[in-house]
């Protein structure tokens, strides 16, 4: 029976760049999704908005904004189509955060220039302050983005209900492999990933039909595109203990559009359909990618960790178990870098970065979390 070089379960925007870089390395993939590629999910639901993070030069803001240059000139490079550079303005909230943006300017290196009020006003915006433009963002075609990246790639839509590691290969249904990457999203039933503090936020947002002339894309509370074929997408929504049939009605949408309406002239909106999805964001708002530790093994050989232990070793790992998960609300900027980056770590051996690596969680975690709390 043919044994494929990595399985990757999971064909969001997380999945499929694992499976583009692995490929393009000459690794013989297969992905594998319960619902079809970027058919429901996160990925399925995003505005695809790809564009910096603002702020005062955080860690996360740098990483974000690596990882922003990456995706933007790797989706230029190779997937112009679904890509559109439209340039994403960001517009201050109010008069204080306006403040803020003056201190933001030494810590944005992304290509930028200052739009005031007059110049927003003859694109069509509404009541703003000075903002930025940054006229190398853009927006992602997200389903069909996703599946243009697995075009050599083989796939198979079923639902994988568990992984057995049989005699140095990962048999998942009647499909073998050597190496498997866990892309899944929000969920985990296979293994005891609690220490990476995966959690789901709800979100919905729509598209609209209309023909008002809008060519660049904006962030305020919310985010409104271009106009592109005639349809601007508004998002998103943040619930973090959501029901989630009831997001489905359409309902929450009525705020963001009301922002909206402050924001352009949405008269002529009609809404053409809404998304609905879960984004899967780690505790400390980091991606996570890298190797899974055997938590159970760890626990044996360290049962003193959740009173403090410390390790006097590199943490057990489960044998040739991958994750890229924890992209949160900026999957389409960080999945590509991610992608390559775990590429170079099961091809060459390239240690992942270490602001990335899951095990950045797993003391903390052991010490921390009422998980562990019969422990203590
Ligand atoms: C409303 C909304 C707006 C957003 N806007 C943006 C934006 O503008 N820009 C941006 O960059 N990001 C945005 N995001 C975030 C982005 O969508 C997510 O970060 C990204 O889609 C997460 O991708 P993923 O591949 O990790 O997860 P998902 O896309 O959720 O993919 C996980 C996949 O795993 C599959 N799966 C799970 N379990 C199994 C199993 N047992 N067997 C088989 N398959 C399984 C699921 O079917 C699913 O397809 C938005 C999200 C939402 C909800």
């Amino acid at each position: 029976m043919k044994i494929y070089d990595v399985i990757v379960v999971g064909a969001g925007i997380a999945g499929v760049s694992s499976a583009y870089f692995l490929k393009q390395r000459g690794l013989d993939v297969l992905v594998v999704d319960r619902a079809g590629v970027a058919s429901m999910g996160g990925s399925f639901a995003a505005g695809a908005f790809v564009s910096p993070k603002i702020g005062k030069g955080s860690k996360l803001q740098s990483l974000t904004n690596e990882a922003f240059e990456f995706a933007k000139n790797f989706y230029i490079e190779h997937f112009p189509e679904y890509f559109k550079q439209t340039g994403v303005i960001r517009i201050p909230k109010d008069e204080n955060d306006a403040k803020q943006f003056q201190k933001y300017e030494e810590f944005n290196k992304s290509k930028r220039e200052w739009v005031n009020q007059e110049q927003l006003e003859d694109i069509g915006i509404k009541k703003s302050f000075n903002s930025f433009l940054f006229n190398e963002a853009g927006v992602c075609d997200a389903p069909n983005l996703c599946k243009a990246f697995l075009e050599d790639i083989d796939y198979q839509q079923f639902e994988v209900k568990n992984l057995v590691y049989k005699k140095k290969v990962w048999v998942i249904g009647e499909y073998r492999a050597k190496k498997v990457v866990l892309a899944t999203g929000y969920e985990n039933r296979f293994f005891d990933m609690r220490y990476m503090g995966v959690k789901g936020t709800w979100g919905s947002r729509g598209d609209y039909e209309t023909s008002l002339d809008l060519d660049v894309s904006m962030h305020k509370k919310i985010s409104i595109s271009a106009n592109i074929d005639g349809i601007i997408k508004i998002g998103a929504t943040h619930e973090k203990e959501a029901d989630i049939c009831m997001t489905c009605s359409g309902k929450p949408l009525k705020p963001l559009f009301d922002l909206a309406s402050d924001m352009v002239d949405t008269s002529d909106f009609r809404l053409k359909e809404t998304f609905c999805g879960m984004r899967a964001g780690s505790k400390d708002y980091f991606p996570l990618l890298g190797s899974v530790i055997s938590v159970n093994e760890m626990l044996e050989r360290y049962p003193k960790l959740p009173k403090g232990q410390r390790l006097t070793e590199e943490p057990k790992k489960i044998k040739n178990l991958y994750v890229c998960n924890g992209v949160g609300g900026r999957g389409f900027v960080f999945a590509p870098m991610m992608g390559k980056m775990l590429a170079d770590n099961i091809v060459d051996g390239k240690e992942i970065d270490k602001r990335v690596n899951p095990d950045r969680l797993f003391l903390k975690w052991c010490r921390k979390s009422k998980d562990l709390e019969s422990y203590r």
